[in-house]
């Protein structure tokens, strides 16, 4: 579902992504790893189009764009709307409830009609165990709710693909699980999920795939018993041993 290959990012002399392959089938949950600076973010970014890399192709469903040749912006809005992305800190809007964060996107950047958006946002909430905070303002729900929120936020949008961004590593420990038992029934629907993060658990028992990155490049990946068990390579191994 999704073929990226040659991804190159740099920002200034910083050579961020220096040549990123990947494929991710469809309906599978690809985790990525990597020591911070390696560039997963900016990766996820890319596919995003929040940012814009060099070189390289990113295709995502029937949506193929090649950076070398400068896409237009009609171009990078097409490939922007193919994915969902959940982001370390949920960035909800401060001012709005649960539920006009989750309606925002799908009613003024998508236009569509404001009962059905409605009705589609509450099922969201629902659906993310929230059914009776879509009133509520962020800073009346907990860090886990609010990161439930910002996971029906890229829902709403309709995406094909969803990419998370360290989804639970700014929340406390007692609020990490339920965020991960809805990302456990997302997969268990069949979404598409690029996800980087450092649960290894969750790793373990949900994802297809595992990418191993280091210095922005693919150093390993494979099925998860074999990168996070089995790792081939010396940089694999020291990794994982410093954060297990
Ligand atoms: P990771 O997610 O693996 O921690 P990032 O993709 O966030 O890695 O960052 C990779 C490198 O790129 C880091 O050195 C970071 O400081 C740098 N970087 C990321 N975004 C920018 C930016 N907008 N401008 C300049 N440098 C950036």
């Amino acid at each position: 579902m999704v073929e990226v290959h040659g991804l190159t990012k740099s920002f200034g002399a910083l050579h961020v992504l220096q040549g990123i392959d990947l494929g991710v089938g469809r309906g599978s949950v690809t985790v990525l790893l990597g020591p911070s600076g390696s560039g997963k973010t900016t990766f996820l970014r890319c596919l995003n189009s929040l940012e814009v890399p060099e070189v390289g192709t990113v295709r995502i469903d029937d949506v193929a764009v090649d950076f070398a040749r400068r896409p237009s912006r009609a171009e990078l809005r097409r490939l922007r709307a193919m994915s969902g992305m959940v982001f370390q800190s949920h960035e909800l809007f401060p001012h709005r409830t649960a539920l006009q964060n989750v309606t925002e996107g799908p009613l003024y950047a998508q236009r569509r009609p404001a009962a059905q958006v409605t009705a589609e946002a509450t099922a969201l909430l629902a659906k993310v165990g929230l059914a009776d905070k879509a009133d509520a303002y962020p800073h009346e729900l907990s860090g886990g709710q609010q990161q439930r929120v910002g996971i029906a936020r890229a829902l709403a949008l309709r995406p094909r693909l969803l990419l998370f961004d360290e989804p639970t590593s700014a929340l406390d420990p007692e609020t990490v699980g339920e965020v991960l038992t809805v990302m456990r029934d997302l997969a268990a629907e069949g979404w598409t999920m690029v996800v980087v993060t450092h649960e290894i658990r969750f790793a373990r028992q949900v994802a297809d795939h595992v990418v191993f990155m280091d210095g922005g490049v693919v150093v390993e990946e494979g099925r998860p018993d074999d990168v996070l068990v089995e790792p081939r390579q010396e940089r694999t191994r020291r990794f994982l041993q410093r954060i297990l």
